[in-house]
């Protein structure tokens, strides 16, 4: 009947909401992305639905046994290992399937790892950019932040503790030493951390300390100043528009620099910024 979409917490076993205790209760079945992990939860407020794994690497076939059980009239509830389910969890095929397919799909919204980080990050909220996990080859790491670093707007990543430092320098050489950063780590457990600074001197801190490594993380990185976007007027940007489709990315900057008078980096990131929009 409907296909209830249930977060679950981030590492505080309180931040479970009782709708959503309610919900798993009721429903004839949980899809969990990983049914041991999940077990252990379910197991610790004592509920028995059954369960089906519905991870990244079964979802599409799944997703269609899931939505035909909807078809017949289950409660259907989806839950990931941690945080809400589809926010850097699988997810997204069933719930595209369950609405093609007519079911009503039921938000039951709680934790989630982007919005805690932000709302605690002093850093401004109003417009911002989730970007996920950064590519963990070094190259489309740099292509991606490259990309992102004329960006105004707030920029929020997740990370593992394994990538943590690299990209953190990664960053560092794209945006510049002193590009703000928050780092938020272990939200909602023992070792919640929540530090702001200049991202060299986070590096700095990360280095002395091998504690602060460990443990999960959000990065949340203040948008570049608006200056750095200001050389681009809309003449340099029409020009850059005409010589990217006749010339390589460089070239077609570096000539409208030449024309315009207007800044290489800001155009060579623009321009690279529109190629990774297609
Ligand atoms: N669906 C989850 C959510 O709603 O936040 C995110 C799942 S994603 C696979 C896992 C990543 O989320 C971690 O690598 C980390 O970047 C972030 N994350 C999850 N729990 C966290 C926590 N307690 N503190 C900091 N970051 C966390």
């Amino acid at each position: 009947m409907s296909l209830y979409i249930v977060s679950t917490p981030i590492g505080n076993l309180g931040d479970m909401t009782p709708r959503a205790l309610d919900v798993l209760r009721a429903a004839d079945l949980i899809a969990a992305e990983d049914t041991r992990h999940s077990g252990r939860l379910l197991n610790h407020f004592g509920i028995e639905t059954p369960m089906w794994a519905v991870h990244d690497h079964n979802e599409r076939t799944q997703a269609d046994r899931i939505v035909q059980r909807l078809l017949e009239g289950e409660n259907i509830a989806l839950i990931s290992d941690a945080g809400t389910p589809l926010i850097s969890d699988p997810g997204f095929h069933l719930v595209r399937a369950a609405r093609e397919a007519g079911v009503t799909v039921v938000p039951v919204p709680g934790a989630c790892a982007l919005v805690a980080a932000l709302s605690a990050s002093g850093v401004a909220t109003d417009r911002f950019v989730f970007e996920g996990f950064l590519p963990a080859k070094p190259q489309a790491r740099l292509a991606r932040l490259e990309a992102l670093a004329a960006e105004t707007r707030t920029l929020v990543f997740y990370e593992s503790p394994h990538r943590i430092r690299d990209a953190l320098e990664a960053i560092r050489d794209c945006f510049g030493d002193d590009r703000y950063l928050v780092i938020a780590r272990e939200l909602t457990k023992t070792f919640e951390t929540i530090r702001g600074a200049p991202v060299g001197e986070l590096l700095a801190w990360m280095d002395e300390d091998a504690n602060q490594r460990r443990g999960e993380f959000v990065l949340v990185v203040e948008g570049a100043p608006e200056a750095e976007r200001g050389a681009l007027d809309d003449e340099s940007l029409r020009v850059l528009k005409i010589l990217l489709a006749e010339l390589p990315l460089k070239q077609a900057a570096a000539l409208t620099a030449s024309i315009t008078g207007a800044r290489k980096k800001p155009l060579y990131q623009q321009a690279l910024a529109w190629k990774e929009q297609g």
